[in-house]
């Protein structure tokens, strides 16, 4: 056994003496220390000759030598890396790796659409707050205190109303920002709120507790409903082409009268039927109708010299009936896969 000591001594100091300024100098330090028929080996293989009770203390002395032998290596091949004859050898001119280029999500390219054709047209983009008070979602939009859509059920509260405090709550539409557009802006008012809204809903490929609404509002003197027809046409024909057909159905609205609903020929089935359209050919794509007085009445906006027309239509429905996505929730599961699909567009 003591000589087995002195061999391994020996054999460190040599490891430790060792100088390799050259690739090859490193791969000979390699073979005859580390190599499949080097020494390390060769000493690991004396440990089945050493007695069964100095087995454990000679592992430990075995170990250590291998790792003496092991970190040297390390060494000689980090000063190899380091010296300028690697830097020099380095081909700068090879091409790098590609940069994976990201994509706009389908519903910011739909709701970037929407926008810039109403800017077209004239109308300025306003946004506001989600997290709303009664008044601007829910009171200043003619919904009386007893409507349905304020019931706990549909709406997420973030504080319930009190003695001295208003309700506060996830807005349910950008109504709200129609509202402090009012509120801080005289007529002429010409203004689009693309934004996210919320509603207590169980999350299906139909709906979602989150979505997206790009609403419209109009407010000047004689604005007839002849003008909010014709800025609908245009919408449409512009976001699905001149071929779409187009129906106004009589609906109801607290803060329109009249209103309207627009449906359009079905964009999947060209109006033969599908699922889509429930097989009638049409699918409603938004609501619309002249602000009703009290509304404007709201804002001091006097109803006999000024009228208007607002409109409100989710970015997830068009942006179905463009891509045919059909399911609510692959806009938000953050899917590559489905992603991806919306580079060309
Ligand atoms: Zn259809």
């Amino acid at each position: 056994m003591e000589q087995l000591l002195q061999q391994i001594e020996a054999i460190k100091a040599e490891i430790a003496a060792t100088v390799a300024n050259t690739p090859e100098q490193v791969e000979q330090f390699r073979i005859k220390y580390l190599g499949t028929k080097g020494l390390v080996k060769e000493i690991m293989g004396e440990m089945k000759n050493v007695p069964n009770e100095q087995k454990k203390e000679f592992g430990q002395i075995l170990n250590a030598f291998k790792m003496v032998a092991e970190e040297k290596m390390q060494q000689l091949q980090s000063a190899l890396g380091d010296s300028d004859e690697q830097t020099a050898k380095f081909d700068f001119t090879l091409p790098g790796d590609p940069v994976a280029v990201g994509t706009r999500h389908p519903l910011n390219l739909v709701r970037n659409q929407m926008v810039s054709i109403f800017k077209r047209l004239g109308f300025a983009v306003a946004e506001g707050p989600e997290v709303e008070d009664d008044w601007h979602n829910f009171g200043a939009m003619n919904l009386p205190e007893d409507h349905p859509a304020r019931d706990m059920q549909d709406t997420f509260y973030v504080q319930e109303a009190s003695e001295n405090n208003a309700a506060w709550l996830l807005r349910t539409h950008t109504s709200s920002v129609q509202a402090r557009v009012m509120e801080t802006q005289k007529p002429p008012i010409r203004v689009i709120c693309p934004g996210r809204v919320y509603r207590n809903e169980t999350i299906s490929a139909r709906a979602h507790c989150f979505f997206h609404q790009v609403e419209g509002l109009y407010i000047d003197e004689n604005v007839s409903f002849a003008d909010l027809k014709q800025t609908l046409y245009f919408f449409v024909q512009e976001m699905f082409g001149k071929e779409v057909k187009v129906r106004f159905r009589p609906s109801y609205f607290p803060f329109t009268e009249p209103s309207a609903e627009m449906d359009i020929s079905c964009q999947i089935c060209s109006g033969k039927g599908c699922n889509i359209c429930k097989h009638t050919g049409w699918v409603e794509i938004l609501g619309s109708g002249m602000v009703h007085p009290k509304v404007l009445e709201n804002f001091g906006i006097d109803p006999e010299k000024y009228t208007g027309f607002a409109f409100g239509m989710g970015v997830e429905r068009i942006a179905q009936l463009k891509y045919q996505v059909n399911d609510l929730r692959l806009y938000s599961q953050n899917d590559l896969r489905f992603l991806e699909q919306f580079k060309s567009v």
